[in-house]
């Protein structure tokens, strides 16, 4: 994960990438990913964490953009109406019923939720939401709405927008490896 300057999260990049940001002094690592990594004249602690070492304006973006992934960050990888892994999104007033693709009407649910609820609104069912879904905000979602996570993260999250409490983690995330689209999604699913 890349920092400002002014250490507000800016985004992820793979570990290659932090790795020639702080050979060429654009950045210093402020935590390390555990194992070091080995070159022909050298050895390097992997970064976790690169703060860049001068301020970069970046264009204020209007609202997080409504991705599954970022749904799945925002509701934690549970389902908003049993709290059992979310496996997909669901309209909450239902598309076919006028509901709006829109951040306080779609949330992750389970399959079980999804397949009992269909086309049906809520109070017909008389079912609750465990939280109400809202639209999230803060700098700490250009990291999070990406569904990466890892807990040396967290600290550098914290009063930029991440609800820590909420957040879903990664126990066995490997050191610095980019997970391809595919793979993340199928653990999102297990
Ligand atoms: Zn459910």
């Amino acid at each position: 994960m890349v920092l400002n300057a002014s250490y507000e999260p800016l985004c992820v990049v793979p570990q290659r990438r932090a790795v020639v940001l702080v050979l060429n002094l654009k950045a210093i690592t402020l935590e390390e990913a555990g194992s070091p990594l080995h070159a022909a004249s050298f050895e390097l602690p992997a970064p976790a964490v690169v703060k860049l070492t001068r301020y970069v304006r970046v264009p204020v973006r209007r609202g997080v953009p409504l991705t599954r992934r970022a749904v799945f960050a925002r509701d934690a990888g549970r389902c908003v109406y049993c709290d059992a892994p979310a496996t997909s999104i669901d309209h909450v007033i239902p598309r076919s019923r006028g509901g709006r693709h829109a951040w306080d009407n779609v949330v992750s649910s389970c399959r079980r939720c999804n397949h009992v609820k269909a086309d049906r609104p809520l109070i017909e069912l008389g079912w609750r939401m465990k939280r109400q879904p809202v639209q999230p905000s803060g700098s700490a979602w250009r990291i999070l709405s990406s569904g990466r996570t890892d807990p040396r993260w967290m600290p550098y999250l914290r009063g930029y927008g991440a609800d820590v409490e909420l957040l879903p983690f990664e126990p066995h995330w490997p050191d610095g490896i980019v997970v391809s689209e595919g793979a993340r999604s199928q653990r999102l699913a297990a």
